[in-house]
């Protein structure tokens, strides 16, 4: 089945859940000259949309009804089941749902649309509201049914010039998310652990901020090196050895310590990598850490 199956004159899109994301999403197709069918829970916003050019309804049933493909983009997985639990049947529609939430999220709600006839693919928005449009780049990571990507890439391109398919597992864009915001995550926090540390001693983080995206760069441009190590199972010292690093990490709990700010992240990388060493991996460059973020990690030096 493909959206070529389908009536004519459906919408392009209908677009369920219209808070901060959904409505930028919305917003976007309109803008971008796709005939968009809007449902929100609260019909204010639905109200909203309309004036900007959208066609309102009064159940997502009829919304999905009224169009070849729909993006769902809403609190979590279960508000979608339970906002889509009256569709039996699809008919062949895609699905799109840009829900934030877990690989296994999306690969039950896979198989869950693929009993009621649908075509599911799950996307990951690594992006703000305010950057969604045909004219930015932001980026959507999509997996899980190939032909439905492939018949909605040029709609899915009015969300920004990003739109990228992953693959058809359907749990990969989940699993990207969950990378995007652990890179973005340890990155803020070493900035705010940083500043805290500064303010606590009296300078202003202003004055740090160039050292602070320098090594933020110089480091993000090690990944590639310690991605090659990670395939090859081969961590040669690169910039540091485990032990090295580890002892260089007692500083850095040490300093924040005496400063009185809260230490509880770099105790938690010192931990880590000295159970490396009392493992006897503490000779391997800094990748070699890679096996001990495994629950099972005995090490290399067991
Ligand atoms: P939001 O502003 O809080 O909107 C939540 C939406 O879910 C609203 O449309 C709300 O309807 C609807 N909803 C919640 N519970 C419901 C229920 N029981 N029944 C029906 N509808 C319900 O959230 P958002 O910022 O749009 O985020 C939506 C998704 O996008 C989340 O998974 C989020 O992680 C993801 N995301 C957001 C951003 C961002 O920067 N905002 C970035 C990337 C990904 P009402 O309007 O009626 O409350």
């Amino acid at each position: 089945m493909s959206t070529s199956d389908l009536p004519r004159d459906l919408h392009a899109v209908a677009v369920i859940g219209l808070g901060g994301m959904g409505a930028a999403l919305a917003r976007a197709f309109v803008a971008a000259g796709h005939e968009t069918a809007v449902w929100n829970r609260t019909r204010s916003k639905v109200d909203e949309l309309v004036e900007a050019g959208a066609h309102g309804y009064g159940s997502a049933a009829e919304a999905v009804a009224s169009s070849r493909t729909t993006v769902i983009c809403v609190s979590d997985y279960d508000t979608v089941k339970a906002i889509l639990g009256d569709i039996d049947d699809f008919g062949g529609r895609s699905l799109i749902n840009l829900t934030s939430g877990t690989s296994a999220d999306a690969d039950k709600l896979a198989e869950w649309s693929a009993a009621r006839g649908a075509r599911y693919l799950d996307g990951a928005i690594l992006d703000e509201p305010s950057a969604i449009g045909a004219d930015g780049a932001s980026t959507v990571l999509y997996s899980g049914d190939r032909s439905s990507f492939q018949d909605d890439e040029g709609l899915l391109k009015a969300l920004g010039s990003g739109a990228t398919f992953l693959g058809t597992d359907p749990k990969q864009a989940s699993l990207f998310d969950t990378v995007a915001l652990t890179m973005g995550w340890s990155v803020l926090n070493g900035y705010l652990q940083s500043a805290a540390l500064l303010r606590a001693r009296g300078i202003d983080p202003q004055e740090a901020v160039a050292t602070m995206v320098e090594t933020t760069t110089m480091v993000a441009g090690w990944i590639p090196r310690y991605a090659a190590q990670l395939e090859d199972e081969q961590y040669d010292v690169l910039d540091s050895s485990i032990a090295g690093y580890h002892a260089a990490m007692g500083n850095v709990v040490r300093e924040g310590d005496a400063a009185g700010v809260d230490v509880s992240i770099p105790s938690a990388w010192r931990s880590l990598a000295g159970r490396a060493v009392v493992a006897g991996d503490g000779d391997l460059g800094y990748g070699g850490m890679i096996e001990h973020f495994r629950r099972d990690g005995a090490g290399r030096g067991h």
